[in-house]
């Protein structure tokens, strides 16, 4: 596994929890120390099971190879960040190794989300003979796994389609993200952009906004965003009319992203900053930073956010569609409970939605379900064994059927 942030942590909680499917784990990141404690952590919680840790860049493809070629994985769990996709895939070709991640790539100074870069590597995984798995957490992830449930299950033909993704917990923080600063901003502040009729439509950021009402939760205001999973879901069931994404903001959120926009503390291009040296002589020196980073630094840490995160997420697929020539409708979602999450991981609900996915996408490679040479999406794959496994790992799912559904 790369990484040893909130996301990682959740994944290893639950990999260690099936060790015996498992087998071995490895925990590498950009700091060993942060591994290190996260096995700790680990420990702390009664599991006694050695687990190797070490430092990596994984920007760097000779650092990444060395270290696969030490450890030889079977499966490489990409917990990083987006900006390391394409650098941990191209080890994996070169080491023989299978692929997992949570995110689709994006280069770090255009914040662009599209799923073409890594598609581009299907013919070569294929060749080698080795699977990578894109996108396994809650959304992407079992968003469209839900999708592919429903389909397989419920429908003839899927036609409209909403991913509804609501977090009604309070972190009791004036402002803070709920997965990493950086790359949750860049993804907030972009257009938005939704399907239609086979084509793609463009909305200015946070433009399209209503009120959804959550199972347990009640109305949120919902904001239209482009997710990624949307260019997949659209490519693999082309009877979709119409696909979009919502996410819900409160006001004093959006409140604090209007500022940090206003003031360019969302800029992703370098800044000439005058910076004190090392030395302790007072003497500056001018160096090149980029705006966002600096505020992730001074951000509290998503993975500090836990201890007294209340309320829960509730996040699900509204389909309409038909089946038997009859239109049918159908909502199949999750609810998550921050203070759960919390007492099992030591984490929030948003990185144990999105650690658990990881773990059982990883779960069906390693069990050989899904097991295929080429480069894939969740919805690619059969659903059953996913969603059974949903239920035993922490993140059961509920179903309705018929009801009229508000978007
Ligand atoms: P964090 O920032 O908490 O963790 C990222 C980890 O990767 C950190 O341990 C970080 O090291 C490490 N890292 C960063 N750069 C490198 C590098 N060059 N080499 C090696 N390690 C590196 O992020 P999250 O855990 O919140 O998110 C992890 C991933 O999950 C992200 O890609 C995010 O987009 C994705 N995600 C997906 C969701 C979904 O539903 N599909 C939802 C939420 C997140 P350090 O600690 O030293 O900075």
């Amino acid at each position: 596994m790369i990484g040893a942030g909130g996301v990682a942590t959740v994944a290893a909680f639950k990999i260690v929890k099936n060790i015996d499917i498992f087998g071995k784990l490895m925990i590498a990141s950009r700091r060993k120390e942060k591994c290190d404690k996260l096995v700790d952590a680990i420990h702390a919680k009664g599991y006694n099971i050695d687990i190797k840790t070490a430092q990596v860049d994984a920007d760097d493809i000779e650092q990444l190879k060395a270290l696969f070629s030490d450890f030889k994985p079977h499966l490489v769990i990409n917990l990083a960040l987006p900006y390391q996709d394409l650098t941990i895939m191209e080890a994996c070709l070169a080491c023989k190794c299978n692929y997992l991640d949570t995110a689709n790539y994006e280069p770090k100074d255009e914040a662009h989300f599209e799923y073409s870069w890594q598609w581009a590597y299907k013919d070569k995984f294929e060749k080698a003979g080795l699977t990578a798995i894109l996108g396994c957490g809650f959304d992407p992830g079992v968003s469209q796994v839900f999708t592919a449930y429903a389909a397989k299950h419920y429908f003839d033909e899927i036609h409209y389609l909403d991913i509804v993704d609501c977090n009604a917990g309070n972190h009791h923080k004036a402002f803070a993200t709920n997965f990493n600063p950086e790359i949750n901003i860049r993804e907030i502040t972009q257009k938005g952009l939704y399907y239609e009729n086979g084509k793609w439509i463009e909305t200015a950021p946070l433009s399209i906004h209503q009120d959804i009402t959550y199972p347990n939760i009640g109305p949120r205001d919902s904001y239209l965003m482009h997710h990624e999973e949307l260019e997949s879901l659209v490519k693999n069931f082309p009877s979709i009319k119409r696909a979009r994404f919502w996410m819900t903001f409160g006001k004093q959120y959006l409140n604090y992203l209007d500022v940090i926009q206003n003031i360019g503390m969302s800029r992703i291009d370098e800044v000439v900053f005058e910076a004190p040296l090392a030395d302790g002589t007072g003497k500056t020196e001018r160096v090149k930073i980029v705006p966002l980073q600096f505020l992730k630094a001074v951000l509290p840490n998503p993975q500090d956010l836990g201890e007294n995160y209340d309320g829960e997420t509730s996040i699900g697929c509204r389909i309409r569609g038909v089946k038997n020539g009859k239109e049918q409708t159908y909502y199949i979602y999750n609810n998550c409970k921050h203070q759960d999450a919390y007492n099992e991981t030591g984490m929030q609900g948003v990185s144990y939605t999105t650690g658990v996915p990881a773990m059982i996408g990883a779960m069906m490679f390693v069990k050989g379900i899904w097991s295929k040479p080429g480069v894939w999406n969740l919805e690619d794959f059969d659903p059953d064994p996913f969603m059974e496994q949903l239920n035993k790992q922490g993140l059961p799912w509920c179903e309705e059927f018929g009801k009229d559904l508000e978007v």
